[in-house]
């Protein structure tokens, strides 16, 4: 492995930027050469822990140690800093989601081919374990074919106080939360998206959705149930999948969860039937002893590298992206989708993702 270690500027020095100079400094292939942000007080902060304070995004683009620009901003000027960076000859990091839309996600692309500069976006969830999980599970069967997933993160505290409440600046949640899971679900599944339904909420009053969900259909017959939500005093589980062989849960991000599956060395025994309710139910009734296994999740699949290493190697010309811009524009393209089937209450089909 190379031993070169890449310098990064950090443009936009709030929460997630400050968040990055704690993940580079975990990686040993990168150095946080300085930040630059549009308040003094987040520039001071920057110099408090001991990095280079610039003072315009101009004296950034101008320092020649820098070679990498990691874009932490709000989503609104991702593409403008981007393109500028790109202008400078600095490779780009930026963060999700990496632009309000696919068209202008494809100017940005355009720049960095153009400069020959690798651009690649933060999908840091792809290595959640959590995630990893279900992917394993439908890659070995582990609970035979999957055919319903569904993923969802649940709050309580609605939209955070900040430009997220704001439409021009990529505010809501689909464009938040919603950004990753959809990543994962298509990262995972090596199908293509047949069909779209959702609908937003906006039970805050803001005029960004402060929640939503989202039903995908795929070739391959697997249904994706999607749910952000900012206003759930009491939250669903984080996965809850479904497969021809058992039915998997994983309640939370510390992985508690289990896997029910039927028992095939037990003798076929009718349930009994319960008292459920005021009625009386056979169907619903818990499967009788023995009918059923409980298991344990598997281990994670392993992805090939860390965020920080791939880009490294990506930048020195010895592997290919985890994270690939095609599959991001993929992303914004069915999220475009999801808006176009919440705002004429229809099932869209007729969505291109795919495309050149
Ligand atoms: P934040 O508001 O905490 O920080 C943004 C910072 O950017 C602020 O300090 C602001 O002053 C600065 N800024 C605004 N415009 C700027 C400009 N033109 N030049 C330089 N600085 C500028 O927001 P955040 O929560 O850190 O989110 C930033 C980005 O990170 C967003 O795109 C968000 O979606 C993303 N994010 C990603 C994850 C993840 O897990 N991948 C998590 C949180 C946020």
């Amino acid at each position: 492995m190379s031993s070169i270690k890449h310098t990064v500027a950090i443009v936009g020095y709030g929460g997630m930027g400050s968040y990055h100079a704690q993940l580079i400094k975990e990686s040993d292939r990168m150095i946080v050469g300085g930040a630059f942000d549009l308040l003094e007080e987040r520039r001071s902060l920057a110099e408090d822990a001991g990095y280079t304070a610039y003072s315009s995004y101009e004296e950034v683009l101008a320092d020649p140690a820098v070679d990498v620009i990691l874009i932490a901003t709000p989503n609104d000027v991702h593409k403008e800093i981007a393109i500028r960076a790109f202008q400078a000859g600095k490779h780009v990091v930026c963060e999700k989601p990496v632009a309000l839309s696919s068209a202008e996600f494809t100017e940005m692309q355009a720049a960095a081919d153009a400069a020959g500069r690798v651009m690649m976006v933060h999908q840091n969830r792809r290595w959640d374990e959590d995630f990893r999980v279900i992917k394993a599970m439908y890659e070995q069967g582990t609970i035979g074919s999957l055919f319903q997933i569904e993923s969802r993160v649940h709050g309580a505290n609605g939209i955070p106080g900040d430009w997220r409440h704001v439409k021009e600046q990529g505010g809501g949640m689909l464009l938040d939360w919603g950004v990753h899971l959809l990543d994962q679900l298509l990262f995972m599944i090596d199908s293509k998206v047949t069909s779209v339904s959702s609908s937003l909420s906006f039970i805050l009053g803001n005029n960004v959705d402060d929640g939503f969900d989202a039903i995908l259909q795929f070739e391959n017959g697997i249904r994706a149930i999607v749910e952000v939500g900012t206003t759930n005093f009491i939250t669903m589980p984080r996965w809850y999948v479904k497969g021809t062989q058992g039915t998997a849960i994983i309640e939370d991000w510390s992985l508690r969860g289990r896997i029910v599956a039927p028992n095939h060395e037990s003798e076929k025994i009718e349930p009994t039937p319960i008292r459920a309710g005021v009625g009386l139910t056979k169907t619903m009734a818990p499967p009788s002893e023995g009918a059923t296994l409980l298991e344990d999740l598997p281990a994670a699949a392993e992805l090939p590298s860390s965020f920080y290493d791939n880009l490294a190697a990506v930048i020195e010309g010895t592997a290919e992206p985890i994270v690939k811009n095609a599959e991001v524009l993929r992303v914004l393209r069915l999220i475009e989708a999801i808006f176009e089937a919440a705002e004429r209450n229809e099932t869209v089909k007729n969505f291109d993702i795919y495309g050149a």
